[in-house]
């Protein structure tokens, strides 16, 4: 049996009907770039997340560019971001000539704590980039407190996150910028790259409008560098097909982490430890049986359980990542180098290591959970993985 680690392909088929009618009123409509279709689809994500302001652009790492750009974030300024995340996160500041200041994330959430930031924050820090990694929501008004008199920006890297929840507030609600990613293999995922900022700060909404248009405002007056950060409205069209649907993808993809939860629970039995580093459910709660460990929950949030994400000791990951592939399930490691380790970061990189960082770039594999994952395939998987334990 096979079992990719993820296929866009059934839940776009359930849609199939719903997307020509977009293609075609797209095609029609004769506008195909921004325009009214894309201010829709602004409008639904801005209510689905209860706030005011949204700007579709035309990715992630733009919508991540676009806020830091807004900022005014350029050389001389610090921007502090896990080194345990997605290349992007990071890659934007340096790109606007910024330093990125690496730190550590706890070892059991994989998520930045409000503590390493406080011991990061210098007076040249200007922004604070917490990732919702793998869907789990980062503390963000901790981190905001953390920065103490600082008044730099939190700009909540939510591209995995679509859905979770701190408290009752979505994730990228709670900084002053959210932004999202629709990669295929991402909460809404779209057909092709999209991406979208948040902010309830209207001021800051207008300027990312301008900027994603190479900062033109008015028409052909540039008051400011600016890119094309545009978002199609095809993209749009075909996103909003989809944005009703992503409550039920969330609780299916709850759904399947509660089996996985269910056939290997064996392998999660953990005793009590000291050293809590964070506020996660079972943080420091380091022993456990069996040689993998499954994911741990930083308190106070829902997941929205992007990456079911385990780990495995010993320095077995790559074995039992083999093992998987001879039965036909996919798998992956997110991710296997830390940032401060990067070829192209190593002028930021000051020795210090990121102990927690580097172990898990060790120990991590990401398995198959997308909504449409049927129960068989997931019996195959943890099938798989008792039997490589046993
Ligand atoms: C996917 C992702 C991004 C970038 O999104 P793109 O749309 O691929 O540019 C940024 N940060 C994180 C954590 C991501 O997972």
């Amino acid at each position: 049996m096979d079992v990719p680690l993820f296929s866009p392909l059934a839940q776009n088929r359930a849609l199939a009907d719903e997307f020509l009618e977009a293609f075609s009123r797209i095609s029609e409509s004769g506008q195909f770039i921004l325009g009214r279709e894309v201010e829709c689809f602004e409008r639904e994500v801005a209510e689905w997340h209860g706030m005011s302001g949204a700007v579709g652009v035309s990715s992630g790492t733009d919508a991540l560019l676009v806020a830091l750009m807004a900022e005014g974030i350029g050389p001389g300024d610090e921007v502090i971001v896990p080194s345990f995340t997605f290349f992007g996160t990071a890659g934007v500041v340096a790109r606007l000539g910024a330093t990125p200041v690496f730190v550590d994330v706890c070892p059991d959430c994989f998520l930045l704590q409000p503590d390493t930031v406080a011991r990061a924050v210098t007076r040249r820090t200007r922004a604070v980039i917490p990732v919702h990694l793998f869907g789990q929501a980062c503390d963000v008004p901790g981190i905001r407190e953390a920065l103490g008199g600082n008044t730099a920006v939190v700009i909540e890297d939510a591209a995995q996150a679509m859905g979770a929840r701190w408290g009752q507030q979505r994730v990228g609600g709670l900084g002053d910028w959210g932004a999202f990613s629709f990669f295929p293999t991402k909460n809404l995922g779209g057909f092709g790259d999209g991406g979208m900022v948040l902010t309830s700060d209207p001021g800051r909404a207008e300027t990312a409008r301008w900027l994603r248009n190479h900062g033109m405002h008015p028409r052909y007056v540039h008051e400011q560098v600016g890119g094309n950060f545009r978002l199609d409205a095809l993209q749009a069209a075909l996103l909003r097909v989809k944005l009703p649907e992503v409550e039920g993808y969330l609780r299916r993809r709850q759904e399947n982490v509660n089996y996985y939860l269910e056939g290997l629970g064996d392998h999660h039995l953990v005793r009590p430890g000291s050293s809590a580093s964070c506020a996660c459910l079972e943080c420091g709660q380091d022993d456990y049986r069996g040689r993998i460990l499954l994911p741990r929950l930083q308190r106070g949030q829902t997941p929205a359980w992007n990456q079911f994400t385990i780990r495995i000791r010993d320095g077995r990951r790559d074995e039992l990542k083999k093992h998987l592939a001879e039965q036909g399930i996919g798998s992956e490691i997110y991710y296997p180098l830390p940032l401060h380790q990067q070829p192209c970061f190593k002028l930021f990189n000051n020795g210090a290591p990121l102990p927690h960082t580097e172990t898990l770039c060790t120990e991590v594999l990401s398995l198959p959970v997308y909504p449409e994952l049927l129960p068989d395939q997931m019996d195959h998987v943890i099938r798989a993985i008792n039997e490589w334990l046993a």
